[in-house]
């Protein structure tokens, strides 16, 4: 069974196809990417699939179960976690607090905990379970650090450490790596491919196509909100009509 399945989906903005009939199938523990020119509606598919937009019409199945038009804590309880860029209050918390925080179910009380050092064992487990997944990430090292002095390509890596302290079955990332230097952005690909080997789904958009393409199992193009080709990376990049799109404008 697809862990992820789109039938028919559509999501229009004042008569505009954003997403028009799109068929999307994800298998379990795959890296599946999306890829197409700007406004193909990528992002409008994804906040589609999170709940954050409601579909005008289609369906959207995640492991069997139909999860369409439900809002977004909802799905998140369903297990589809989506990475967000990291807003301004959190960036002021240092970079373990900001994985502690995205724990499921824990409130100010454990961040107040931290700061007063009234410890309870379920939060030394939190603690503990934060660092072995900033070590995972391998950036246990900048643990103290507030989140506004990190690197751009560290912030990203932050922001998949907070999602996977929800225990994810998938993870929906928007460009994970826009704007990161090639190096580090090599580096969150080789995590997301360890993470793939633990059980988790990744569903991706990401421009940079000359980074992802080696690490992806199979990829989808939209345009104009459709989806135009679908294969594995090399017969995708063979097609015509993808080039067509990122040549031929
Ligand atoms: P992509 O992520 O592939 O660049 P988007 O999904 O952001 O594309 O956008 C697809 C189309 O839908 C674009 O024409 C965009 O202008 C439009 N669009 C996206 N979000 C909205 C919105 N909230 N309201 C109106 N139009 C939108
Ligand atoms: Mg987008």
């Amino acid at each position: 069974m697809k862990i992820l399945k789109t039938v028919s989906l559509s999501k229009f903005f004042d008569g505009l196809k954003a997403l028009n009939k799109v068929n999307i199938e994800v298998d379990r523990q795959t890296l599946t990417l999306i890829i197409g020119p700007n406004g193909s509606g990528k992002s409008t598919f994804i906040n589609t699939i999170c709940g954050f937009y409601k579909p005008d019409e289609g369906k959207v199945y995640f492991e069997g179960k139909d999860i369409t038009g439900l809002p977004p804590n909802k799905i998140y309880e369903h297990g589809i976690v989506r990475t967000f860029q990291t807003p301004q209050p959190l960036k002021k918390l240092t970079v373990l607090e900001n994985l502690i925080i995205a724990e499921r179910h824990v409130g100010e009380n454990v961040l107040k905990a931290l700061r007063y050092s009234s410890w309870l064992k379920q939060e030394e487990e939190l603690v503990e379970r934060a660092f072995k997944t900033l070590e995972f990430l391998k950036i246990d090292h900048l643990w103290d650090r507030e989140a506004y002095k990190l690197s751009g390509g560290q912030l990203k890596l932050v922001e998949v450490g907070r999602a996977l302290m929800t225990n994810p079955k998938m993870i929906v990332t928007d460009e994970p790596i826009a704007g990161v230097a090639p190096a580090l952005a090599h580096e969150i690909f080789d995590r997301f491919v360890e993470l793939k080997k633990k059980g988790i789904t990744f569903l991706i958009v990401e421009h940079r196509l000359d980074i992802v393409m080696s690490y992806v199992d199979y990829v989808y193009v939209m345009a104009s909100g459709q989806v135009i080709s679908q294969g594995k990376p090399e017969d995708v990049m063979n097609d015509p009509r993808v080039i067509e799109v990122y040549l031929g404008g």
